[in-house]
């Protein structure tokens, strides 16, 4: 990290993803990360090494309005693999695309967990470490040298499926333009996304939970499958046994800050991605409206929804269908791109948070911060869990048959 008298930004301080596009191209190796007081961490210039090439400039996807494409067509899909599916946190579409595209010879991109609890980005060679890829972490990710390592890839004619963020996947192409390398052997896919909390706050509250169960975590899920990852569980597991467990309305304070939009880095509350405009060839979401417009004989639980944005999706995505691997069938479109909020506008700054950043200014660490903003939303839980009206809303959604739920959900929309 850079002292503040010899950093300047690539872009302005509100709008870096710290999507690490410019690190990856800077031919001096002088941009490095800055973490400012609210925990976000961006991009910053050693003017000291600085030789005034520009490319960082170029290639930021801050400094310029992004294309996207538009979806022409939306499929609800999921693996027929149980294990795949209920693993993932929607379809296993990923995990399914990862199959796939492995068996043509590509290399594979997505983001696995270290020990460190930090969230970061790899290329594989292999489908079998795919359980790492899988389900969402809701965290920052660190691209690492992710842009230049597929560009290497491109160059020496090998093919690459890159999953990530929008505003990675942007980057990504960001690259390969400046770069001047061909995308025709890429395939991205980009995921609806509401927002990611920068890594000091996961690893504040893991160090938390350890002092007080006097266990070390080696193993952190958001969306634990144990319990269904429509369930939101927040888990930390040793080499034995899970120790700590808890969905975001039993009061888990990282869950419910990212759930409620108060602790995401700065720059998501004006996400430019957060439109029907995709970065991918296709986009994945959790398909939570799926049968709000046209009756559909299925639950939502454990669908993918599946945006087609570009031919090459088209035509790729119709061959996963013909492997017999998944279920697909084709969706009204409005299904998604109406009621998916994080494809119409950015995640809005809830009133909470400007509390959370209040604490959080003032050293007042993680916990604390969290406990004194969300107040309201805990007291609210405990009287739920109290009076049951959780469990009574989870055993409703899993008796009622799906045209009864997603009829009940069309009149509460309204
Ligand atoms: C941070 C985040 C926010 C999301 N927000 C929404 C939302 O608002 N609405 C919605 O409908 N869906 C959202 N999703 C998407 C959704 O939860 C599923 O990821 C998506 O439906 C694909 O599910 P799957 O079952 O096909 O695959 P999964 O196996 O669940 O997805 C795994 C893929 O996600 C990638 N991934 C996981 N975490 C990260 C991360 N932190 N950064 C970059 N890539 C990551 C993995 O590399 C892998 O390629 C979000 C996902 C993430 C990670
Ligand atoms: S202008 Fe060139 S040398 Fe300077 S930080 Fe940007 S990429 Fe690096
Ligand atoms: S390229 Fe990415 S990391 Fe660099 S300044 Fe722009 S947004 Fe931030
Ligand atoms: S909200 Fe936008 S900027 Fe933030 S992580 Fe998601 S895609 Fe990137």
């Amino acid at each position: 990290m850079m002292k503040h008298d010899t950093a300047m930004g690539v872009c302005d301080a509100d709008k870096c993803s710290a999507c690490g596009v410019c690190i990856n191209i800077c031919p001096k190796g002088c941009i490095s990360y800055l973490k400012k007081e609210t925990g976000t961490k961006v991009a910053v210039i050693n003017k000291n090494s600085c030789v005034n090439c520009h490319l960082c400039k170029k290639v930021c996807p801050q400094l310029d309005t992004v294309e996207g494409l538009e979806s022409f067509v939306c499929y609800a899909a999921w693996s027929f693999d149980d294990t795949i599916r209920t693993n993932s946190a929607s379809g296993g579409i990923a995990t399914e695309l990862y199959r796939f595209f492995s068996d043509k010879g590509y290399k594979l991109a997505g983001v696995s967990m270290t020990p460190m609890h930090t969230a970061e980005f790899s290329l594989s060679d292999s489908f079998e470490s795919m359980p790492a890829y899988r389900n969402s972490k809701y965290v920052y990710s660190d691209a690492g040298n992710i842009y230049y390592e597929v560009g290497k890839n491109l160059v020496n004619q090998r093919g690459v499926l890159f999953i990530g963020l929008p505003c990675q996947v942007a980057a990504l192409k960001k690259y390969l333009f400046v770069k001047k390398i061909s995308l025709e052997l890429l395939f991205t896919v980009d995921i609806v996304c509401h927002g990611t909390t920068p890594e000091q706050f996961l690893g504040e509250h893991i160090e938390h939970i350890e002092k007080k169960k006097k266990k070390k975590a080696i193993h952190v899920e958001f969306r634990d499958p144990e319990e269904k990852t429509s369930s939101f569980t927040f888990s930390l597991k040793d080499a034995e046994h899970t120790f700590y467990k808890r969905r975001v309305k039993a009061n888990d304070v990282y869950q419910i800050g990212y759930h409620a939009g108060i602790t995401y880095r700065d720059n998501c509350y004006s996400c430019q991605f957060a439109t029907r405009k995709r970065q991918g060839d296709i986009t994945l979401a959790d398909f939570s409206y799926v049968g709000s417009y046209e009756f559909c004989s299925y639950s939502n639980e454990n669908v993918s929804c599946v945006l087609i944005n570009s031919k090459k999706g088209e035509s790729l995505f119709s061959e996963l269908c013909s492997t017999d691997r998944i279920f697909y069938e084709k969706r009204p479109i409005e299904e998604e791109v109406t009621t998916e909020k994080q494809l119409n506008y950015p995640t809005r700054v809830p009133r909470e948070r400007e509390k959370f950043l209040k604490e959080i200014k003032s050293n007042n660490g993680f916990e604390k911060a969290m406990k004194y903003a969300a107040r309201k939303i805990m007291i609210v839980n405990t009287v739920k869990n109290i009076t049951h009206i959780e469990k009574i809303k989870q055993i409703m959604s899993e008796k009622l048959p799906p045209n009864v739920k997603n009829g009940i959900k069309k009149v509460l929309k309204r």
